[in-house]
């Protein structure tokens, strides 16, 4: 089986959540190939080499160190009509979620996205998605024996360890670029010390009860005793206590940490569509019966002014 990896790069560095999917089991016999897209690839193409591939499809050029999904589409149409892997793998990041239904139109193939498990059954992929904002999910099988596309979640598989004993061939992809219909003029990056977000192991959210801009800070504190991202719900955010950019959820970001703790989040459906495949969840709440409770594997009935302080406290 020959499997396509896209890795993402962003500033000179591999994604995390593309690392992640060299921790797929794949079968013994399977042919891993990445594909890298960027104009400044050296160190980059050591790190894919530690982790096991076979074949590094390589297309440097400046115009393709940032995403335009014009661009990238194009080179990666190019390797994969070229090389035709059986499956053909991405991480449902922001650019993952644009891409892929981009490639699967281009190529007129399957795409089965976000999804949550990954396994290979007499040689057929069965892959898992939540639907209905997490209520349920659905298992994918793919009727076309041709290419297959999935993109996966952030944090679903850990990054295996790299090897240093391995050694790759590197095709480089030399494709000419259209002329672009779009340009990317400026790319603002959020000035913060805490993890990504989506690529924290650890995220703290706070919800409405937090009660302004200033009040945060506590979960801030908090946060960065443990070395967490700071997350909040959609209401949090439309009260104007925290950026557009911190919001989980079904309209917000999509985040699956090993730890969630929510604190003062009563635990509605679309806030849960962002955080329901959270390895251990905790929740602090004053009301037993808030719906938070029934997926959480801790929870702390009481207020999250009182105990948030006092566990910054305990860390200090
Ligand atoms: C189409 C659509 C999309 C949406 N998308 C999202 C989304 O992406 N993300 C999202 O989060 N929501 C989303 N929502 C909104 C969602 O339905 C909820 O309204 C929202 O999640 C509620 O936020 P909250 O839990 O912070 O506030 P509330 O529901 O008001 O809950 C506050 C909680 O804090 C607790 N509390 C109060 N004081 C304290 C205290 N001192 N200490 C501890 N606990 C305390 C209360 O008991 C309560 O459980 C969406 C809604 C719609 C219709």
């Amino acid at each position: 089986m020959k499997i396509l990896i896209i890795v993402e790069q962003q500033n000179g560095q591999l994604l995390e959540s593309s690392l992640e999917l060299f921790g797929i089991p794949f079968s013994d016999d399977a042919e891993i190939h990445a594909a890298l897209l960027c104009n400044h690839s050296a160190a980059l193409v050591d790190t894919l080499i530690s982790h096991n591939v076979t074949t590094i499809h390589l297309a440097q050029d400046p115009a393709l160190d940032n995403y335009l999904a014009e661009s990238h589409a194009t080179v990666l149409t190019r390797v994969i009509e070229s090389e035709s892997p059986d499956v053909v793998l991405a991480a449902c990041t922001s650019v993952g979620r644009d891409l892929m239904p981009h490639l699967a139109v281009l190529l007129n193939v399957g795409l089965a996205s976000d999804c949550v498990s990954i396994s290979f059954e007499d040689g057929n992929l069965i892959a898992r998605r939540p639907l209905y904002a997490g209520k349920a999910s659905v298992e994918i099988e793919f009727i076309d024996q041709g290419t297959k596309l999935v993109s996966v979640r952030p944090k679903t598989f850990p990054i295996p360890k790299p090897n240093s004993g391995n050694a790759a061939e590197i095709e480089n992809v030399v494709v000419n670029l259209p002329n672009p219909k779009t340009v990317l003029k400026d790319c603002v990056v959020a000035e913060s010390k805490r993890p990504d977000l989506a690529e924290a192991a650890i995220v703290v959210s706070g919800g409405r009860s937090l009660g302004s801009v200033g009040n945060f800070k506590i979960i801030e504190e908090f946060a960065d005793q443990i070395g967490a991202a700071v997350g909040a719900s959609r209401a949090a955010v439309d009260s104007g206590y925290r950026p557009y950019q911190d919001q989980v959820g079904l309209t917000g970001k999509v985040v699956s940490p090993e730890v969630y703790i929510a604190c003062g989040i009563s635990g509605a459906i679309q806030h849960l569509a962002g955080m329901r495949t959270s390895k251990n969840v905790i929740a602090i709440n004053t009301d037993p019966n808030a719906p938070i409770f029934q997926i959480s594997d801790y929870g702390v009935v009481g207020d999250l002014f009182t105990i948030l302080p006092l566990l910054t406290q305990m860390l200090q």
